[in-house]
């Protein structure tokens, strides 16, 4: 069968155990083992993308997109599905093909890094909010797929909002354009929209046009620190309903300042039970303004310490610090598992106790962090998945984490998705109705169910 891929399509195939063991691994932990695909796809071309899939149809095997791999939910793995699978892997499909200065709007290929762009159109001054933790590796592709977005959204919405059109094959192998390359477009069902978040099972993006936005002139960052996390968490409702709108509203804990502090030492205060990272962007006197309110919302929230920072590279080292919590955490066991679960602002302090509660009852430690504006809560799990006992509590851990968290009215994703991790919570997380209309939707973009099985729906 490779033959006759190579024999029909021009582009690079890696097909040795040792070349395509790492494509059986994502950055989520495979707590039942992996498998391998049975190739790797390196296409060059929109052209070498559609014939991987017609010849995917015609043999009867799936197709496993795959960006940077750093999908924590298992999206990118091989399922238990029978059929051999090609990971299409679109590391030489990486050009910006336009910056359109005139219309905001850039055109870009799926294996475009975030980092990468903002840096290019920094050039005229122009932004792309959406900031997975991980921009520098992270790749427009699987960004969309994953309806990633990271601290900013708080204040400039998820990549849908910056998703203005999209070019995708589909599971007859043919290129549909989904809307156009416009700022505004009620014409006919928003099919980007849909399309976005389906992490890969609908079809494969090969071009995008995105939103740009004028740069903010300035950020200021302010870390507000608090002797409880009850504290920080009514701090955010203050926040919320105080008139100010910051641009990120993070939330750590005292466990992951202390570990970032251990590996990756920035001059955070570890004294505290948690701290608020909030920036403010905009022009000077706009921020000079918001500052002035915030800081008397800090304060009549009894933030134990504030610490304000203008300066760009200070403010870089911060953000990088955060960044860096979940490679911190890694240092401190041999696994670390990243969970994503959405509450209602108000309950961040109830979800916070929880999984404290969890972590104690189990003995696995949490270092919890999130995106508190969104009320999105990350903890980060420390531990040894060789441990059979470890591995036991974790899954129980695991089960009531996501069993509580829907209990709280929440739900199991704010920007991880659902993969093949979480798909056994789904039945009870969406309306059965919901999810027939999903499936169907999945059924009309790939009727011959070719696109990584088993995953998200
Ligand atoms: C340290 C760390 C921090 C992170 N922080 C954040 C965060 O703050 N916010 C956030 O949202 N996420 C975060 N993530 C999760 C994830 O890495 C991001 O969502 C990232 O944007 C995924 O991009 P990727 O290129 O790695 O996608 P991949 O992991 O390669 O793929 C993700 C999904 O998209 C599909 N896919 C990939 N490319 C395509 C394509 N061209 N067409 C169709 N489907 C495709 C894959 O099949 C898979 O289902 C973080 C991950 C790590 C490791």
């Amino acid at each position: 069968m490779i033959s006759e891929l190579k024999k029909n399509i021009s582009c690079e195939f890696l097909e040795n155990k040792e070349d395509i063991y790492p494509y059986a691994y994502d950055t989520s932990v495979a707590l039942n083992g992996v498998s391998l695909p049975y190739c790797v796809a390196l296409p060059e071309t929109i052209e070498d993308v559609q014939k991987i899939v017609k010849f995917a149809i015609k043999n009867n095997m799936v197709i496993i997109p795959r960006g940077a791999g750093t999908c924590h939910s298992a999206g990118c793995r091989v399922s238990n599905d029978k059929r051999k699978a090609i990971i299409i892997h679109f590391s030489k499909m990486n050009n910006i093909i336009e910056i359109d200065e005139k219309n905001l709007t850039a055109k870009v290929q799926p294996n475009v890094v975030l980092g990468d762009l903002q840096r290019e159109i920094d050039k005229f001054n122009l932004f792309f909010p959406p900031d997975p933790s991980n921009l520098e590796v992270s790749t427009i592709g699987g960004a969309i797929a994953l309806s990633s977005s990271g601290p900013r959204t708080f204040k400039y919405g998820q990549i849908k909002n910056y998703v203005l059109n999209l070019k995708i094959v589909n599971g007859e192998g043919e290129i549909v354009e989904l809307a156009k390359d416009l700022r505004k477009n009620v014409t006919g069902f928003n099919l980007c929209d849909i399309f976005i978040g389906t992490e890969g099972t609908c079809g494969i993006v090969v071009e995008a046009t995105l939103k740009l936005i004028p740069k903010p002139a300035k950020t200021k960052l302010i870390l507000a620190y608090f002797k409880s996390i009850e504290e920080a968490g009514v701090c955010v409702t203050k926040i919320l309903t105080s008139n100010v709108q910051p641009s990120t509203l993070d939330i750590l804990d005292d466990k992951t300042l202390i570990t970032i502090e251990k590996f990756n030492p920035t001059g955070l205060y570890t004294r505290y039970e948690a701290a608020l990272l909030i920036e403010l962007d905009g022009e000077n006197e706009s921020i000079q303004a918001e500052s002035k309110k915030l800081q008397a919302v800090l304060e009549s929230a009894n933030a134990e310490k504030i610490v304000n920072t203008d300066d760009e590279a200070t403010n870089e080292n911060i953000w990088r610090a955060r960044r860096s919590s979940f490679a911190c955490c890694a240092k401190l066991a041999p696994n670390v598992v990243t969970e994503d679960i959405v509450v209602s602002t108000s309950k961040i302090p109830e979800m916070i106790k929880f999984i404290r509660a969890l972590s104690q009852k189990y003995g696995i430690m949490a270092c919890i962090m999130g995106h508190a504006g969104d009320g999105n809560i990350h903890p980060n799990f420390a531990l040894d998945l060789e441990n059979i006992t470890q591995l036991t509590n974790f899954k129980k851990l695991k089960d009531e984490l996501f069993k509580g968290a829907l209990k709280m009215g929440g739900t199991l994703s704010g920007e991880h998705g659902i993969g093949m991790e979480k798909r056994k919570y789904l039945q009870d997380a969406i309306n059965p109705k919901a999810h027939s209309y999903m499936l169907q939707i999945k059924q009309i973009f790939d009727p011959h169910n070719i696109f990584n099985p088993d995953k998200a729906i």
